[in-house]
């Protein structure tokens, strides 16, 4: 029997996990075990340093006290007691392109499949004027982990799946975009005259690439990104050994 590990970054109760779980349900046997609460831009944290509970919160639903990444593996050392057939992450409320994808507990759930040989998919879907609606996006989620369930994915990979709001125009596989990045930082002071600094998300000034995953966004289309764990910089080893760092400080 094929089974499905889903979990996200939203927590438990989201409407976009319960999309995706129902939406899988066809392929094969959906063990959800998710954050208890909504941890969005946790990254790809682990917790070490206390206690994680896992409830049994619905017939195959499981919320756990922790990280996306936790999540994955309690689900397979205390709920799956093995190593599930796929792991699909989300479906997260925003896209997760470019740079972004650091911060996303959506894609480090998926990442942290894909460290464990499991191959995963991360499924994000940009925000619209109105109320969330998922169907589209679960479809295209669907759609993916049939796929990937038949052919499998290269070792170490996973996919990084972000639907645009509309209708979709198609699918593009894309590359990880980049941009400026200029992060706001506002400064407000407490009732005790103390300051305190709320992050937001600033002006996104994206740099044209022509095969990027928030270009294709932009054009309507669902975005496939193939990403690996590796941030390694391959273009600039070459260059670092031109430098000579190889060789120690120098000494007169
Ligand atoms: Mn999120």
């Amino acid at each position: 029997m094929t089974r499905i590990l889903v979990t996200n970054d939203d927590g438990v109760r989201s409407k976009g996990i319960q999309a995706l779980a129902e939406a899988l349900e066809p392929l094969g046997q959906v063990v959800v075990v998710a954050p208890a609460r909504e941890v969005s831009a946790i990254g790809h944290a682990l917790t070490l340093h206390h206690p994680l509970r896992l409830e049994h919160v619905g017939e195959s639903t499981w919320a756990l006290d922790g990280t996306p990444t936790d999540c994955v593996n309690i689900a397979i050392a205390a709920v799956l007691e093995g190593l599930p057939d796929l792991v699909v992450s989300g479906i997260n409320r925003g896209l997760n392109v470019g740079d972004d994808v650091t911060y996303s507990g959506t894609v480090a759930g998926a990442l942290e499949g894909a460290l464990l040989g499991v191959p995963a998919i991360a499924v994000s879907l940009q925000q619209g004027p109105g109320e969330w609606d998922f169907t589209e996006a679960a479809a295209v989620a669907r759609g993916m982990a049939e796929r990937v369930l038949r052919a499998g994915l290269p070792p170490r990979t996973f996919l990084n799946v972000n639907v645009p709001r509309r209708t979709p125009l198609g699918v593009r596989v894309t590359v990880q975009g980049a941009r400026h990045h200029a992060t706001t930082v506002t400064e407000r002071q407490d009732p005790r005259g103390r300051a305190y600094f709320w992050i937001g998300e600033g002006q996104d000034d994206w740099l044209p690439n022509g095969n990027s995953d928030h270009e294709a966004i932009r054009a309507g289309f669902v975005s496939v990104t193939p990403l690996q764990s590796d941030l390694t910089a391959h273009h600039a080893v070459e260059a670092l050994k031109g430098l000579g760092l190889e060789k120690g400080p120098e000494v007169d």
